[in-house]
């Protein structure tokens, strides 16, 4: 199996500043490709550090991909580093310096002299076409080593790599027979130990995949990997170990691959021809945020109603005064009127309520922070749900979120 090194350059990354989701990307592609990522780095504009991450990698990778610095001012060094520690010079390409200075003359702008640089390249090089900027980036082979150069902005980025540098990194390396096999199931609801306690005879025997858990804010990711090198076995054992995994998971499986939590909810709510409402209180609008976060939603979202104050409540989804005098706004019975009320208004086929104590403050012996209560309503169920998550403020809400998707999911499949 081939191994990558990712590297990332730009100080605005080492600074916290900019996440690195370039380098997500590009792991997450190679992953696909049936390549092994064996290492990442970050580092800053410094040539001494960027030579630093492009030895290291060419010490223990066989494909090194960079993201980032391939502008044409002076600290953005990375094509020329990379180019020495391959051992390679670089001298100006025509055709690449013609293309420059055209896209320039087609803005009608003058083309800084500096810019000359974005068409500099060694002779042995591939070059890769920016459809989205200036800087074109580079493949390169030598000595067994495998370089790929790209730009900093994502755009720009997932373009090149998905349209120039992963058709070339197949062909090339001819992925296409011996890659590995990977595939994704999503669950909701046990944790990670849990989890594992579960797929613990799978684990023990993975007959020749690898079986990797991924904890992502309530949801366990299981990544099953074939490393077998003939496609047609592989599959095969792919296909009976995913099977198995999916029994031993039951109804927490909510997903696979590319799936989501919004992406299944929504799709089950479009099949099935429903409208969904929401109230929320303590997420603050945060489920319709998600809700709409799909293009396409309004034909199964009629919208939400945040009712953060009590009065809010009561006057915009009509739950009575006395139930939350009586009960409390983080309660059962507030739940219910809250899905209830905003039933009422959208006229949906359902309604989604959620009302809880997200913290640092405001909880107590009896309704401690994390205390969360979750309704759910429609023509022929309701049911209120009581959760209790031990996460910050944030990660309560988040929580809170994904368990009233989770709870509409496993409702809409009939569980
Ligand atoms: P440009 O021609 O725009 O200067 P470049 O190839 O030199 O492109 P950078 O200057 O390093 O790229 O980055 C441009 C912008 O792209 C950064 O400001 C940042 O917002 C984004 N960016 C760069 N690297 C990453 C990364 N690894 N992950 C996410 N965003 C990134």
């Amino acid at each position: 199996m081939k191994r990558a090194f990712i590297i990332a350059t730009g100080t605005e990354l080492l600074l916290g500043n900019t996440a690195d989701t370039n380098s997500d990307f590009i792991a997450r592609q190679l992953i696909q490709a049936g390549i092994k990522v064996i290492g990442r780095i970050i580092v800053g504009d410094q040539q001494e550090e960027i030579m630093a991450a492009f030895s290291l990698g060419t010490q223990l990778a066989d494909i090194i991909i960079s993201s980032g610095g391939l502008g044409p001012t002076r600290d953005d060094l990375t094509k020329e580093t990379a180019c020495e520690v391959m051992g390679v010079e670089l001298e100006i390409i025509e055709e690449e310096a013609v293309k420059l200075k055209e896209y320039f003359a087609r803005r009608q702008r003058k083309m800084p002299a500096s810019n000359i640089k974005q068409a500099m390249f060694p002779r042995e090089a591939i070059i890769l076409a920016n459809r989205c900027g200036t800087a074109p980036g580079m493949y390169l082979y030598k000595d067994e080593k495998t370089l790929i150069v790209l730009p900093g902005p994502p755009h720009e980025m997932e373009r090149m790599f998905l349209d120039e540098a992963e058709p070339l990194l197949r062909e090339k390396l001819k992925l296409t027979d011996s890659r590995a096999l990977s595939q994704v199931i999503k669950v909701f609801g046990p944790g990670e130990s849990q989890v594992e306690e579960m797929l613990a005879e799978i684990i023990d025997d993975p007959r020749g995949c690898s079986l990797a858990l991924l904890a992502e804010k309530g949801e366990i990711h299981i990544r099953i990997t074939a490393e077998g090198t003939a496609r047609q076995e592989s599959q095969k054992i792919l296909g009976e170990i995913r099977k198995r995994v999916i029994m031993a998971m039951g109804d927490n499986v909510y997903g696979y691959d590319d799936d989501t939590l919004i992406s299944v909810v929504t799709g089950l709510l479009q099949d099935k021809g429903l409208i969904l409402a929401t109230a929320e209180s303590c997420t603050g609008g945060y489920l319709s945020k998600m809700m709409t976060d799909l293009p396409g939603s309004s034909a199964s979202f009629w919208g939400g109603a945040v009712t953060y104050d009590n009065t809010a409540k009561n006057k915009l989804i009509n739950v009575k005064d006395d139930t939350i005098n009586t009960y409390g706004a983080v309660s059962e019975e507030t739940a219910r009127e809250m899905a209830a009320g905003i039933k009422e208004v959208a006229g949906s086929d359902i309604a989604v309520a959620i009302t809880g104590i997200a913290g640092p403050e405001g909880g107590s012996d009896t309704k401690p922070v994390g205390l969360v209560y979750i309704a759910y309503l429609s023509d022929g169920e309701e049911k209120v749900y009581q959760l209790r998550f031990n996460s910050h403020r944030k990660g309560n809400r988040i929580l809170a979120v994904k368990s009233a998707l989770d709870i509409l999911r496993r409702h809409l499949q009939g569980r």
